[in-house]
């Protein structure tokens, strides 16, 4: 019996331990890795400078509230801004709470302008933006919401990829536009570079404001820091968590100075956001993905796991459809319920997640290696091996 609530549907497995790409069990088994913790393990499992870092920290100081000044989380948010558009940094200890803050940010903005009936944020059909009230309204997912009472007012959502909807959705009361350039939970959906460009000039001709939640595909998940990069288009304000900590948790609402016009003293706050652990170990992340050849890395390794997923997909057609994603943030296209592939796929001894649009989500280590990635596949390929066998028997 568990004294959990049962909120989860877990697979059947503990571990205990994880050492690159590979996780194992307490009853002996072993897999590869390609989901990451959702996209969190970016740097696989006990990275031996995360490993320093947290461990230096933990013999110094845990936590002091943001009572005090927090030198390790000034250089964090330093180093963040000097490698993106913003110029200031909030930090949580999620990814919900990241884009919360995203969302309060925007609309403190309008207020601060005179203008507080700007409130509401246009979102897009099939987001993710976490599991809080605010947020699963923004998601807009009904599924999540049911049950949870009246749903938190302000969010109008649209078909991504439609400009017109999302030019006809601004009134005088929107304060934001809140997409992922990447849609994760949605099913690997990469935006159009053209759509987030269109949605960039909306977002300036209304006086509005734009935010990317990159909570997923930020922090080189698609081979660039941003996932934004690659359409050239830069937000206001940005949502990051998941890998910004490589497995601890830490959240980060990034935004220009104009945008956080209204964040003033007391308006927010976090008792365990940016806190010395997460700081240090945010610290070691950034030391990792701002090292000169790692982004190059990930894009080259990205194209050699993107080209066997195509040969799997086209091995196994009964199975899967096809592949895509955008760098190592990736999505195989099923043919059969997506949750019968990855439970093969577990059963084979590799890893995958599960996304909308039956698409089972890939999101291996960034720090993968070939035979790492050659040993996963050849899994996936008997996971497939074994679903076709089925299928030609039924
Ligand atoms: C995972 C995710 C979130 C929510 O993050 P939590 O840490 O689970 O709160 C928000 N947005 C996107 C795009 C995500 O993938």
């Amino acid at each position: 019996m568990t004294a959990l609530m049962p909120t989860y549907n877990r697979y059947p497995v503990a571990f205990e331990r994880g050492e690159g790409a590979r996780l194992f069990a307490d009853d002996g088994r072993e897999f590869i890795d390609f989901g990451a913790g959702i996209a969190v393990n970016s740097f696989g499992h006990a990275h031996p400078r995360l490993k320093v870092a947290l461990e230096a920290q933990a013999e110094k100081l845990w936590h002091t509230s943001n009572l005090y000044h927090i030198p390790e989380g000034e250089r964090l948010a330093q180093r963040l801004c000097a490698a993106s558009f913003a110029d200031l940094v909030f930090f949580n200890n999620s990814g919900a709470e990241a884009v919360e803050t995203a969302i309060k940010t925007a609309r403190k903005y309008h207020a601060a302008k005179g203008r507080p009936e700007r409130y509401r944020v246009i979102t897009f059909a099939g987001a993710f933006h976490g599991r809080t009230l605010a947020t699963i309204a923004a998601g807009g997912k009904p599924q999540y919401m049911e049950g949870f009472g009246p749903a938190c007012p302000g969010f109008d959502q649209v078909e991504p990829g439609d400009l017109e909807a999302a030019k006809a959705a601004i009134t005088d009361e929107t304060a934001a536009m809140l997409i992922e350039p990447v849609q994760g939970e949605g099913g690997i959906r990469v935006m159009d570079p053209q759509f987030l460009k269109g949605l960039r000039e909306l977002c300036d001709e209304a006086g509005i404001l734009l935010i990317f939640d990159e909570v997923q595909c930020g922090m080189g998940r698609t081979g660039r820091l941003f996932a934004h990069e690659w359409a050239g288009v830069k937000p206001d304000i940005m949502a990051l968590a998941k890998a910004l900590g490589g497995g601890f948790p830490i959240g980060a609402c990034l935004a220009t100075k104009d945008a956080a016009a209204g964040m003033t003293a007391g308006v927010h706050g976090s008792t365990f956001g940016g806190n010395p652990l997460a700081m240090a170990v945010g610290n070691a992340v950034m030391d990792i993905v701002e090292e000169p050849a790692f982004l190059e890395g990930v894009r080259a390794k990205a194209g050699r796991l993107n080209q066997k997923l195509a040969g799997l997909a086209a091995s196994y057609p009964d199975v899967l459809a096809g592949v895509r994603g955008l760098g190592m943030m990736l999505g195989l296209e099923c043919r059969v319920p997506n949750t019968e592939v990855a439970r093969a796929a577990f059963e084979a001894g590799v890893l995958v997640v599960g996304a909308g649009g039956n698409v089972v989500r890939l999101a291996p280590p960034l720090t993968l290696e070939n035979a790492e990635m050659d040993e996963g596949l050849a899994r996936l390929d008997a996971a497939c091996a074994a679903l076709a066998e089925k299928r030609g028997e039924a």
